[in-house]
């Protein structure tokens, strides 16, 4: 149950980036009554004899791409999947038929595996280790781009828990690299652009700015009563030297945060060790904070960048890279499968202010620095 101040939420939100997605926030919904089981529950073990990502099994994994560090024992390992999703196996290029159009299913899929202990969570790990994992994402994302420029997009995502379609519970993440720029990614570039060419702003630069200073009360033009005070600080989650985590005004999923640079970048491969470091903190604080919150918190994280290539260079001056992490506490209906609106019950400023006012260990006061 929220507090008093969730009470009532029922609207339509336009998402600020991409004008033509929408989310319906209605928070009486919260109200019906839950399903009543539970999800499966995380595997938490340590080390697991029969789990191929498990130290003493390198073996069993499908041939090893890179490990960090190169020698002594490994931190992490990429390896190829084994059942990609994509791969280089040749298909038909551009085979037409009537109003049946395909590209070639060309592309890799890796997977990292991102820790040696098996189920460990990412608000328990180092923050040294995570900034190393955002470096393997870093280094692979690059060799990608630079060694094949039929790869249009790279992807890097993790699916963490079984409710977040994990198919292996030893901790993990996948990198796909696509023949296209993916639409979620394309729609981002397009909508952020545009923008930018209207205002010559970047719109990630402006909702962070608003995020972080702006006031506002909404009167009702008739009556003159106050209808809503918005004070946009009111999505801030964590907040690094260099990073920002934020709570989106039109979240799709309840526990929803977005994670971006304070100062504008674009290409994540441009990324320093310093900015790492920064969003290393700032993802570990922010998962705790989840975890804190949600409990057994089971998500998915993807990364969003600006690709390479001339036709996104202008995209520059107008995108953010960004992690979003989508933890799963429901499962889309036909109404959302159906309609392409996502119902989110919690309001993002209820959910954002108990995600806030979580102390983490080693902090005297909730707010995030
Ligand atoms: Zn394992
Ligand atoms: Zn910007
Ligand atoms: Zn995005």
């Amino acid at each position: 149950m929220e507090e008093s101040a969730d009470r009532g939420v029922r609207e339509i939100r336009i998402d600020p980036i991409v004008p033509t997605d929408s989310v319906l926030v209605s928070t009486a919904r919260n109200m019906r009554p839950r399903r009543a089981e539970e999800p499966a529950p995380r595997d938490r073990r340590d080390h697991l004899a029969a789990c191929a990502f498990c130290t003493g099994n390198e073996a069993q994994t499908p041939p090893e791409i890179a490990r960090l560090p190169a020698t002594g024992p490994w931190a992490i390992r990429i390896v190829r999947n084994l059942y990609p999703v994509v791969d280089d196996a040749g298909g038909v290029a551009g085979l037409t038929f009537g109003l049946q159009h395909a590209i070639d299913g060309y592309g890799r899929h890796e997977v990292i595996i991102d820790h040696p202990h098996h189920g460990i969570c990412l608000h328990e790990m180092a923050e040294s280790h995570l900034a190393t994992l955002f470096a393997a994402y870093r280094l692979r994302v690059g060799q990608l781009y630079a060694g094949d420029a039929r790869l249009r997009y790279v992807l890097v995502f993790k699916n963490f828990g079984p409710a977040a379609g994990a198919s292996m519970g030893h901790t993990h993440s996948q990198i796909v690299a696509l023949p296209v720029v993916p639409k979620n990614v394309a729609d981002e570039l397009h909508h952020s652009r545009a923008y930018y060419e209207k205002s010559g702003h970047c719109v990630f630069c402006t909702l962070l700015d608003e995020a972080l200073t702006f006031e506002a009360t909404l009167y009702d033009r008739r009556s003159g009563e106050v209808v809503r005070h918005i004070h946009v600080g009111q999505y801030v989650v964590e907040r690094g030297e260099r990073f920002i985590a934020i709570k989106p005004f039109a979240s799709r999923y309840e526990w929803e945060v977005h994670i971006l640079p304070l100062d504008h970048a674009s290409d994540f491969v441009a990324a320093s060790d310093g900015d790492l470091a920064d969003l290393a903190r700032v993802v570990r604080r922010t998962m705790a904070r989840l975890e804190a919150v949600v409990g057994g918190v089971q998500y998915n994280l993807f990364l969003h960048a600006r690709p390479p290539g001339p036709r996104y260079t202008p995209h520059a001056a107008s995108y953010h890279y960004h992690l979003e992490i989508c933890p799963r506490s429901t499962i889309p209906s036909g109404f959302e499968l159906g309609s392409g609106l996502f119902i989110n019950t919690i309001s993002p400023e209820a959910a954002a202010k108990r995600l806030r006012a979580v102390v983490l260990e080693g902090d005297d006061e909730p707010h995030p620095r």
